[in-house]
Parts: C-alpha cells; sequence; structure tokens
C-alpha cells in the first residue's frame, strides 16, 4: 500500500506541474503501483495519456527515473515539454560530447534531475550511473518494440533485460499503445517482470470521428476538407513512397502547406520535415507508415488514409495520432477495391500470408460496415461497446435502404453475359452502354444486355457494385485479373426474385460543400481562439519549443471560454501549471483583457448591458461578470434589469424572491410610485437591498 502521505501529494503534483486537476482512466491507480516499487506493464491507446504515469512519480521518487525510448529524434521535444513545465529533465545519446555527459553525470549524481531519456543503444554508456543508489525507477516507452511479432520491433530493445538483473529492486514501468496478447507476453518475459501488474486501459478514442469513404475523386476531397481547416495540421497516410510525394506536390500546386515523408529520404530531410511539422511549420504530412511513432504534438486534428491500412491495428495506432489533447479529431479513410487487390498481392507469398489476409479481410470489412464502426473497431480490440457511438458517419448518417433489386439483376446479367471475365470497370462500361475500344473489340456491344443501365451514372454503379460484392451477391477473383463473377447468391436474385437492398450513394463532393457554406459563417477569424494561438505561435518561435509545448489547443479553447483576466483564475484552466504561469501567465492575461477591452470599447455605450448579456449567457456570476468588466455588482443587476424588461431570457427569480417582488409592489402604491429607489430602500427600513428592490420593479413594469 502507498503511504496516505504520498498519495495526498499526487493531485498538487499533478496540477502544479502538469496543470490537469484530475487523472485520467488509470492514470491514479498505475501511478500508485509504481511508487509503491512494483513493476507494471501499462497498455493504453496511443493519446491515451502514458507519459504522466512515469513523469509523476518521477517528481517524487528521491533519484532519477531513466526514460528508455526508441527515437532520439523525439527525445529534445520530451524534455523540452517537461522543462517547460518546471521538472528538470534531460536526455542522453551518443552523440552529445564527452563534457555534456559528465555534466549529465554531475546532475544525476548531484540529483538535479529527475528524468533522463535515453536510447538503449547507449545504455552501455551509463554504467556509472546504473545502479539502484541513483536510479529510483525505469520507463519503458514502446515497450512493443521489444517484441518480433510487432511491427516496429527494434533489436536493441532486446537487449534491457539486463536492467532487472542488474536494479532487482528497481520499479520497471513498460508503456505500449499495442494490445496483443503475444507481444505482451514477449515484454514481460524479455524485460525479466513476470509478475508485473497489467493495466490495460480502452481503446476507446470518442473525440476522433471517424468516416469512410469512397475514393472517387480523393484528392478533390482532400483539397476541400483541408480549405475548410486552414490552420489545423494533419498527417495523410499513403501506401508508396511514390503516392506521398505526388500528393503533396498536388496539394501544394493547390496553396496548401504541405510536405512528403517516407523512409527513402534522407536522415537530415525526414528529421527537417518532422521537425517542421512539430513546430506548426509544415500543415500537413503525406506520409509512407514511417512516419508517426513517437510524435506526442497534441494538436494534429485530423488524420486521412488516403489508401486502405494493411489492417486494424496500423489503422488504429495511425488515427491515433490525431486528437491527443482529447478536442473534436477527424479520421477519414478511403476506401478502393483497388488497394484491397494491391494489398491483397503484397501479401501474397509472405510467410504468414494467412494471417495477413484475414487481417485485411477485417480491416475490408470495416471499411464496408454498414453498422456504428466503432463497435466494429473496439471488438477487435476485445472491447464491446453497449451502444452506438454517435461519432462515427454511420451512426450520424445511417444508410437509407431502397429496394434495389432491378439494379442488382441489370448488374449480375451484364457479370452473367461476361462469363465472370471482366473487372468492374469494363462492367459498367458495359450497363452504361459505352461504345470504347475495349466495347468495340470484344464485340460487347452487340450483348443483349448493353445498355440496360445507362441511366445511373458511373459513380454510383461502382457505389452499387460494392454494396453488391459486400451482400455476397457477386465477389471479386483476385487471382484472375480482378474479374467479377457470380455467386450462389446471384441465382437467387437472377432466377428466384429475391429482394436485395441498397443504399443510395452518398455524394461526398456535394456533403463537403454544403458543410464549408456552414464553416465559413461560422469561422470567427478574429476569434480570441484566434488570436491565443497566434500568441502561442509567437512565443514558440521566441523560444525555439513546439507550439502545443506551450499550450495545448484544449488548454486554449478553455481559456477562450473562461476568459481568466487574473492569475489566479489562469491557474483554474486545465493545463496551465505553476511554471507556465509564472512564464506566460502575462502575456495571455494580456491579450485577453486586450481582447475584451476591444470588444467593450467596441460597444456603443447604449449596449453595454449587451455584454453583460454574452458573460451572463457564457454561465458567469455576477460578481464575476463585474470583475472582468471592472463594474460594480450594482450596475450590472441594473443591466439585468434592462434585459428582462427588454424580453431577453434572464432567470430574474434567481436574484429576487416573489415575496420581495410582492411587498415591492405594495410599496409602490403606497409611495405613489416614486421616481428613485431610495424611498424603497428606507421604507424597508434596509432590509431589501437596492438591487433586489430595483429587479422586483422591472417585473412588476413587464408585468404592466
Ligand atoms: P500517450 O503517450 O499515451 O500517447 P500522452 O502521454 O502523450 O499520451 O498524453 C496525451 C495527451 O493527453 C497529452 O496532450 C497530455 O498532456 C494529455 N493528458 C495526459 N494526462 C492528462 C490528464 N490527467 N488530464 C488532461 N490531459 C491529460
Ligand atoms: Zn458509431
Amino acid at each position: 500500500m502507498l503511504l496516505k502521505e504520498i498519495q495526498d501529494k499526487l493531485l498538487p503534483n499533478l496540477k502544479k506541474y502538469f496543470g490537469y486537476d484530475s487523472f485520467k482512466d488509470q492514470q491514479q491507480i498505475i501511478i500508485e503501483s509504481v511508487l509503491s516499487k512494483k513493476d507494471n506493464l501499462v497498455i493504453m491507446p496511443t493519446g491515451g495519456g502514458k507519459s504522466i504515469c512515469f513523469q509523476l512519480p518521477a517528481l517524487l521518487f528521491d533519484g532519477l527515473t531513466l526514460v528508455i525510448s526508441p527515437l532520439i529524434a523525439l527525445m529534445k521535444d520530451q524534455v523540452d515539454g517537461l522543462n517547460a513545465n518546471g521538472i528538470a529533465a534531460d536526455f542522453f545519446n551518443s552523440s552529445q560530447e564527452n563534457f555534456e555527459r559528465g555534466a549529465i553525470f554531475d546532475k544525476v549524481a548531484n540529483k538535479e534531475i529527475k528524468l533522463l531519456y535515453v536510447a538503449p543503444e547507449s545504455l552501455g554508456l551509463l554504467a556509472d550511473i546504473l545502479t539502484e543508489e541513483f536510479i529510483s525507477c525505469i520507463a519503458i516507452d514502446e515497450a512493443h518494440c521489444i517484441s518480433s511479432w510487432g511491427h516496429d520491433f527494434r533489436p536493441s530493445y532486446q537487449q534491457l533485460g539486463f536492467l532487472k538483473q542488474q536494479l532487482p529492486n528497481t520499479p520497471i514501468i513498460a508503456l505500449t499503445a499495442t494490445a496483443d496478447k503475444a507481444t505482451r507476453k514477449d515484454i514481460l518475459e524479455q524485460l525479466n517482470i513476470p509478475k508485473a501488474t497489467q493495466f490495460l486501459s480502452s481503446f476507446d478514442r470518442k473525440n476522433i470521428e471517424l468516416e469512410v469513404r469512397p475514393a472517387n475523386d480523393r484528392i478533390s476531397q482532400i483539397i476541400k476538407f483541408i480549405n475548410k481547416k486552414p490552420n489545423e495540421a494533419g498527417i495523410i497516410y499513403c501506401l508508396s513512397r511514390k503516392s506521398t510525394e505526388q500528393l503533396a506536390a498536388k496539394l501544394k500546386q493547390n496553396g496548401i502547406n504541405a510536405k512528403s515523408y517516407h523512409a527513402g529520404l534522407n536522415f537530415l530531410e525526414r528529421t527537417k520535415t518532422q521537425e517542421n511539422f512539430i513546430y506548426d511549420k509544415v500543415q500537413v504530412i503525406c506520409a509512407t507508415i514511417a512516419f508517426g511513432m513517437g510524435i506526442d504534438k497534441s494538436n494534429v486534428r485530423w488524420v486521412i488514409h488516403y489508401n486502405m491500412p494493411k489492417n486494424i491495428e496500423g489503422y488504429y495506432q495511425e488515427i491515433g495520432r490525431c486528437g491527443r489533447d482529447d478536442l473534436k479529431a477527424n479520421a477519414i479513410l478511403f476506401h478502393s477495391y483497388s488497394d484491397v487487390i494491391q494489398l491483397r498481392k503484397f501479401a501474397s507469398g509472405a510467410s504468414n500470408e494467412d494471417v495477413q489476409i484475414a487481417k485485411l479481410e477485417r480491416m475490408k470489412q470495416f471499411s464496408e460496415a454498414t453498422t456504428c464502426r466503432r463497435k466494429i473497431l473496439l471488438s477487435y480490440f476485445g472491447e464491446l461497446l453497449a451502444t452506438n457511438c454517435g461519432n462515427c458517419d454511420v451512426c450520424k448518417n445511417p444508410p437509407q435502404f431502397f429496394n434495389g433489386t432491378i439494379i442488382a439483376q441489370k448488374a449480375l446479367s451484364v457479370i452473367s453475359r461476361l462469363n465472370g471475365t471482366e473487372a468492374t470497370g469494363t462492367v459498367i462500361d458495359v450497363l452504361r452502354g459505352a461504345h470504347n475500344a475495349t466495347i468495340l473489340d470484344k464485340g460487347y456491344d452487340t450483348l443483349k444486355s448493353h445498355g440496360i443501365g445507362h441511366d445511373i451514372s458511373w459513380r454510383d454503379w461502382q457505389q452499387y457494385l460494392i454494396q453488391l460484392i459486400n451482400q455476397g451477391y457477386c465477389e471479386i477473383a483476385f487471382h484472375k485479373n480482378n474479374a467479377l463473377r457470380l455467386t450462389d447468391f446471384s441465382k437467387k436474385v437472377l432466377f428466384e426474385n429475391e429482394k436485395v437492398y441498397l443504399t443510395t450513394p452518398v455524394d461526398y463532393q456535394e456533403q463537403v460543400t454544403i458543410q464549408k457554406e456552414k464553416k465559413v459563417t461560422n469561422a470567427k477569424k478574429d476569434s480570441l481562439f484566434e488570436r491565443l494561438r497566434k500568441l502561442r505561435h509567437k512565443i514558440s518561435l521566441e523560444e525555439n519549443i513546439p507550439a502545443y509545448l506551450v499550450f495545448s489547443d484544449a488548454t486554449l479553447k478553455e481559456m477562450e471560454k473562461a476568459r481568466p483576466m487574473c492569475e489566479a483564475d489562469l491557474l483554474e484552466i486545465s493545463g496551465v501549471g505553476q511554471r507556465k504561469l509564472e512564464v506566460y501567465g502575462d502575456e495571455f492575461i494580456a491579450e485577453i483583457v486586450s481582447f475584451m477591452g476591444n470588444k467593450i470599447k467596441k460597444t456603443k455605450k447604449e449596449d453595454t448591458h449587451l455584454v453583460t448579456y454574452e458573460f451572463y449567457n457564457d454561465g458567469f456570476s455576477i460578481d464575476e461578470i463585474a470583475e472582468k468588466r471592472n463594474l460594480k455588482s450594482t450596475t450590472i443587476f441594473s443591466h439585468l434589469a434592462k434585459l428582462y424588461t427588454d424580453g431577453k431570457d434572464i432567470d430574474i427569480y434567481k436574484f429576487v424572491t416573489k415575496d420581495e417582488i410582492d411587498k415591492v409592489r405594495k410599496a409602490k402604491s403606497a409611495l405613489e410610485n416614486p421616481p428613485a429607489l431610495k424611498p424603497y430602500f428606507d421604507h424597508f427600513n434596509g432590509e431589501i437591498e437596492y438591487f433586489k428592490i430595483r429587479l422586483a420593479l422591472s417585473i412588476i413594469e413587464m408585468e404592466g
């Protein structure tokens, strides 16, 4: 059991150093377990909040917490983030000079730093301090890298088993976002921590909106999507290096600040691109899956899959990179059969071909689902959702089914006439009655069914065929040039009059434009959020740290809402800890005060009560409004009285009782409607305050 004394320090330290008021999910019990010196394995989705599970205990341990992390390039950001919160931390790597390393050793020996980040390859250089005298805890980040099962296997991770042998009493906390059992077992065995407590968190990331769209015309869909979000960072995952480059070029032509990233670029270029993205200097990264591990940038607002991923694990890890700050984020996947065909090709011949194909099949099922997508995703990770999520495209726009039997019959009869030898494109050409070279060469224009589907557009046919495939009424012969052919089900439709239900194809282009118009009217260019974002950017450049490390989007949003104009109020905001208050507090408060000042200045004197009304609607109390507006409470009450008489929605009975109103009404006639408040006040011997008298009079006036 953890000492109560230590337990009592958890929340205050969480607020002081990280600025948060409460723990997320299992963070607290994990932290308590670490502090009671047990070994732990933490499995949490990307963005779940793993870092605090070892960073907070590090503050309370006497000695050093060693953090083993695979990516040297990202250690600096992690250390910068800690330093920005007033936590002494450093990183150690092989590129540092001897004197720099010496300085770090000195700091460790003098207990001047709490956390030290190191890559496994450099552990050998740390022999001098790798003793229980100095080390209080060892955190192993991205622990799945130890397992050759996983996709991020790093041989250097496999030597980490010596740590437990050398420091048997030092607690180890291993962390990963990969949940599968084989990997978990591997981690425990190889790290020599068989008895570690395992914490498996929910994999649900509710704030990420899930959406799957057909891949037609995806570039213009993407451009429209990004144009709606001019300042929002995002990642687009592509299957091939070439397509990352082509897509980035295309986006650039359209004025979007995009860069490509893949393993074929040289190290310097990759590092630069990654850094520019992290520092908000590049808005969009078009990348292969080589990009993303360990990037903690909390303000990635969206992830697009230009191509379908190989499996659900990969997909989930990739979309997990957006919305780490818990604010609304978007994941859009473009689904096409040519991707499925391509991925099948990649898998064929692999030693575990069956497994890969099965995983691809699950991915495909997810893409084609007509039920809540989050349910499908989470069930893949063994988690069951009781209700539909409400935040996926299927939940938001449940498919409208109609009787599509005739459409199905037309398609299937063409496939039948073509003897199952032609792929989707030609099938649609025949349906639509095309007269192109292929059709004429092969004499398909003489088929009886040539042109029977001319009234349906090419794109709609494509979507109908996909639906027919999904429902098993026809299938793709992957090994025969992807020809469409009939199945046992087809016969029921063609000869037994079985009814087929299809859904109306969605026109994404149109949907996008409608949303765009809505958005433009909403987008307040000179909103407080925009101003705070600009200030954050300026500070980020001055201090040379990523903007999200100054304050997260979530923290700025909260500031926008609460409009803190003094230090005490600013400290109430989630994400504002002691150090950030001291270092950035003044600038942010000044920005908010100036914003509010402008707003009030712009207001005509006779409209001042309307400013009060805005604050009132935002839920501020009378005293708070008075403080923010630098006015007396009585003035605010007089605004409320005016607003009420003007017919605005004010819950005035919150401030004055019916009984008091009655008394004022009687006094009014007894005193013969005096022109001022003082006669009332004196009449009640000061027992009813001025503001109540004023409010009561407004109500009486309203009632006539
Ligand atoms: P992971 O390493 O699991 O991907 P992080 O540790 O980077 O996740 O945390 C994800 C985000 O959640 C970060 O922006 C972090 O600051 C934020 N966060 C972590 N813990 C809390 C908390 N208790 N309250 C609010 N935000 C938190
Ligand atoms: Zn859903």
